[in-house]
């Protein structure tokens, strides 16, 4: 069967609260955009719970709940939205063409989406240790005590004692919070030294139910299918030593990686794979792509500010089509500047009448 083929001006890749805030101001500028959701719609909200930090909700409001709402004020100015996985991505030419293959692990291209600009709103992941154990059910332990998201977890840990691994902001975070629930929270890190803001430390340190486990690391995790987690092997890093530690739940919380894959050896990132953005604006290396939320921000991470980026990169996106050259019924572009692009693009006429020549270095 032939792919479909899309061809929008606007095509925002991620459906969290970056891509839908873009989506509300392209589809509000009239751009009418096309949002491609992929395996998880709404992004990291949808699998928290309360979300007491977004402006606005004095009570608070649930991440799923929130994510529907922003997705129905984007569908309300007539954001399309597109599902499916999206295989490769060609940046090289405009407009830029994105393979959707329907479903992760699929090889058949079902639609071909051409971009006039194309917004990354792709979010990241959390990170895993890639031990035994980790897998999601039934390969490994996931789902059964093994989790990467305290909020989402946290409730079915209710007088257990569970193991957090990391050292960071993340870890401290997820340790603290979960004491609400467990009656233990043993923090393991490979250090003796947090890389977490003084303030987490102290929190943390100030809380009796945390207890540190340093200068270890987690070999393995340990349980069945039937009983869930029971236990994990730690190694003391120092000794070289392993145990076997009895637990009924591990969290990973050891950072987070972008969705940055589809996108390697075309846009500019940094060394853990962050898409870099110019200063003030979300616009990439390449005219035409903008990032915007967490895929471009290692640093804030906060709902608000992807949505604050997200409104960023749909006014970047506008103002680049607006200053794009206008066709004209012979053939001939005409730019914001004045300038005539000839039918063959090989010539510019200046305003002033001087012919240039349009032909660059690399063609
Ligand atoms: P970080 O990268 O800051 O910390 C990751 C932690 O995990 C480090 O302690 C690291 O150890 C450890 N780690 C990494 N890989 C492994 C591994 N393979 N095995 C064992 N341990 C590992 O990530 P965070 O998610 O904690 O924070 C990211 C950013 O988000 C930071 O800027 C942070 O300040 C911010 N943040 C802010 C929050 C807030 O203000 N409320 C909450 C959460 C995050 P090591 O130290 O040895 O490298």
């Amino acid at each position: 069967m032939q792919p479909a083929e899309i061809h929008r001006e606007v095509v925002i890749l991620g459906s969290g609260p970056a891509g839908l805030t873009a989506a509300i101001y392209a589809a509000r500028a009239d751009m009418k955009p096309l949002v491609i959701e992929g395996p998880q719609p709404g992004g990291q909200l949808t699998i928290t719970t309360e979300v007491e930090n977004y402006p606005g909700f004095a009570k608070g409001i649930q991440g799923p709940e929130l994510m529907d709402e922003m997705r129905g004020q984007a569908a309300r100015f007539g954001t399309e939205f597109h599902t499916g996985w999206i295989s490769h991505v060609d940046l090289q030419h405009r407009p830029f063409t994105i393979h959707d293959v329907g479903e992760k692990d699929e090889t058949q291209v079902k639609a071909i989406i051409k971009a006039e600009t194309l917004i990354i709103a792709s979010g990241a992941s959390a990170k895993w240790l890639g031990i035994p154990g980790e897998a999601p059910a039934p390969y490994g332990l996931g789902g059964l005590g093994v989790s990467a998201c305290a909020t989402c977890d946290g409730f079915f840990f209710k007088g257990k004692e569970i193991i957090v691994v990391g050292g960071g902001d993340t870890a401290l975070e997820e340790a603290t919070f979960l004491t609400r629930y467990a009656s233990k929270v043993y923090l393991v890190h490979r250090r003796d030294r947090l890389r977490a803001s003084q303030i987490m430390q102290q929190k943390a340190r100030a809380n009796d139910k945390i207890e540190f486990i340093w200068n270890t690391g987690v070999e393995e995790i340990l349980g069945t299918q039937e009983s869930g987690v029971t236990g994990a092997r730690l190694k003391d890093l120092q000794t070289g030593e392993t145990r076997e530690f009895p637990c009924e739940g591990v969290f990973v919380a050891i950072g987070h990686k972008p969705n940055t894959d589809l996108f390697k050896n075309q846009l500019d990132m940094d060394e853990v794979g962050y898409l870099c953005t110019a200063a003030r604006t979300m616009a990439t290396n390449i005219p035409g792509v903008f990032a915007c939320g967490d895929v471009q921000d290692s640093v804030y991470r906060q709902a608000v500010t992807a949505a604050g980026t997200g409104c960023m990169a749909a006014i970047d996106a506008e103002r680049f089509l607006d200053s794009l050259p206008v066709e004209m019924p012979d053939h001939t572009e005409v730019t914001q500047e004045g300038e005539i692009i000839t039918p063959d693009h090989k010539l510019i006429i200046e305003p002033s009448g001087e012919v240039v020549s349009n032909i660059t270095d690399n063609g």
